[in-house]
């Protein structure tokens, strides 16, 4: 089976001239499908420029990158946005937009696919509200959830579409042990019954029992 990402030897600096940075070097990777991959490794090792990287959220310097067997070296802006939309995204903090109900943000990341038509989005978004455990809070407001809750809203807006590739960046740590511990479950159950490969970046050792394989990066170096 094709991989769904194989970088070779990424290499990312931040800043010019003399204020130039090294953040990666020769990170050489592959994640095949259905996978759960933890990423870890200190504050500043160059977890979240990867994670970056990997989700085109960010142009590739130097090295090769094919993600879902297109280069994105070199790639245009549409073959960027293309690749975006193939992949779901979980941040640190859940990034919910207040204003609009857990449904509304689940939905919001349907627009990214035209081929869904918009009289679906509810009933795709309370599916998947209800796989996370989010039945009566379909209607709710983020300010009216628990921490616990609004990252499972971000996990089932970044499920909703039913990508490829999950890139999930410390989506544990505002999260108490017990909401993180059900978090990782909620997202391997999920990706396992989809296929679905997960990349996740975590400081914490509790979860690391979700992994079929654990990446340490430390200095920019990626060591397996
Ligand atoms: P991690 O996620 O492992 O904590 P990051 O990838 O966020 O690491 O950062 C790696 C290094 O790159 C750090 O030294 C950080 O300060 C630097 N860095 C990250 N983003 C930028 C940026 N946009 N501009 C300049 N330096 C950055
Ligand atoms: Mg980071």
């Amino acid at each position: 089976m094709p991989s769904i990402i194989s970088a070779s030897e990424l290499t990312h600096a931040f800043g010019k001239g003399h204020l130039k940075k090294s953040v990666l070097c020769n990170v050489t990777l592959t994640l095949n499908p259905g996978e759960v991959v933890i990423l870890e490794g200190p504050s500043g090792s160059g977890k979240t420029t990867l994670l970056t990287l990997l989700g085109a959220l960010r142009s590739v310097q130097s090295g090769s990158l094919n993600a879902f067997g297109h280069e994105l070296l070199g790639a245009k802006r549409s073959r960027l946005r293309q690749t975006r939309s193939q992949i779901g995204y979980i941040f640190q903090h859940h990034n919910l937009l207040t204003c609009l109900s857990a449904w509304e943000n689940v939905s919001a990341a349907l627009r990214l696919h035209p081929q869904i038509a918009k009289r679906e989005y509810r009933a795709r978004s309370v599916a998947i509200l209800n796989a996370v455990g989010l039945s009566d809070k379909i209607d709710a407001y983020p300010d009216n959830l628990s921490g616990g809750q609004k990252q499972r809203v971000a996990i089932a807006r970044a499920l909703v579409s039913h990508p490829k590739l999950v890139l999930a960046d410390e989506p544990t740590s505002s999260l108490d042990s017990q909401s993180g511990r059900d978090v990782v479950d909620i997202m391997q159950r999920l990706a396992r019954e989809d296929g679905t490969t997960v990349l996740l970046v975590t400081h914490d050792n509790r979860i690391l029992d979700v992994a079929d394989r654990i990446l340490h990066m430390e200095d920019g170096k990626l060591h397996k």
